[in-house]
């Protein structure tokens, strides 16, 4: 990556990111996400942030490095992406990118062997979500508690041919920093992959932006996979989903995001497949998880 590129992204604004991820910001402060805070200790001036209870501090890749749990090139990609900063090229160069370990699956393939799910990780998927019992099952969601005892929940991610490539955790407690985590080396690109195989012949197939996006699809009763984003999608990814389009005639459908980011990625991956539908969700359904939970509440009161 160039020095030029890596500038660019120091140089955004370190609130707008914060933001952007989800960190409540008042007058340039924050509750720290850091250290366990009461009154905001995080400030924001420019394109830096210091904590000035527990001294974190650092410019808008970092930040992100440490919320997201991402090395830096991925915090370069997440922000290139976020930000719509256009950059020329992704490949390493050796002064930016920290050598990352590659993922040892043999270290996770056992959690999701026999899942079992916290009363956490149950209301967030049942009561919260309405997940169908079936689509967790598929997904072998599973859940564990670090000593901290902060309770998460364990996503595998596989590839087509069921082989574990990555793994997403999320924390379990309502809006608790970082929100995710991936072991070293994993590959969170595509989500749900191994549901290609069971595609009919010219059947659809939903796009989503997340995880949990892609469990309220299935639990709908359509068959989907997640993108999160467009730059984080390999060439063999892409020639993936090419190829299976043209000897399965499936076709790619999406209902984005009812925002910019959501829009923005409906542009960029129909860049890449340009058959993608598109769909619209009702105004004021911001996700299709908040579009789902509308139906299966309406069709409960309906049933009485
Ligand atoms: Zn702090």
């Amino acid at each position: 990556m160039e020095r030029y590129d890596i500038d660019k992204l120091r140089s955004l604004s370190c609130e707008g990111v914060a933001q952007r991820l989800g960190i409540k910001v008042q007058h340039h402060k924050a509750l720290c996400c850091f250290h366990s805070d009461h009154t905001p200790s995080l400030t924001f001036k420019k394109n830096k942030f210091k904590c000035w209870s527990c001294g974190e501090s650092g410019d808008s890749i970092s930040f992100v490095m440490k919320v997201l749990g991402k090395d830096f090139l991925d915090a370069c990609r997440w922000l290139a992406d976020e930000h719509n900063v256009i950059v020329s090229s992704f490949a390493a160069s050796e002064d930016s990118a920290v050598q990352q370990k590659p993922f040892d699956a043999s270290r996770y393939e056992r959690f999701f062997e026999r899942p079992w799910l916290l009363p956490e990780a149950r209301k967030f998927l049942f009561d919260e979500r309405r997940i169908d019992p079936r689509v967790v099952r598929w997904c072998r969601l599973t859940s564990w508690k670090d000593k901290q005892g902060v309770p998460w929940l364990q996503t595998p991610y596989y590839d087509c041919d069921g082989k574990l490539v990555g793994v997403q955790n999320r924390n379990l407690i309502r809006g608790a920093l970082p929100r995710f985590r991936f072991p070293s080396g994993s590959q969170c690109g595509i989500y749900n992959l191994p549901v290609l195989n069971l595609l009919k012949p010219g059947e659809q197939l939903f796009i989503t932006e997340g995880c949990s996006d892609c469990w309220a699809m299935l639990s709908a009763g359509h068959k989907a996979i997640a993108i999160p984003s467009a730059t984080l999608l390999t060439k063999k990814d892409v020639e993936l989903l090419e190829t299976w389009n043209l000897k399965h005639e499936t076709t790619f459908h999406m209902f984005p995001d009812n925002d910019t980011p959501g829009e923005r990625l409906f542009l960029q991956l129909q860049k890449v497949l340009p058959s993608l539908v598109h769909h619209q969700l009702p105004l004021g359904c911001k996700d299709f998880s908040e579009f789902y939970l509308q139906t299966i509440t309406k069709t409960k009161t309906q049933n009485g």
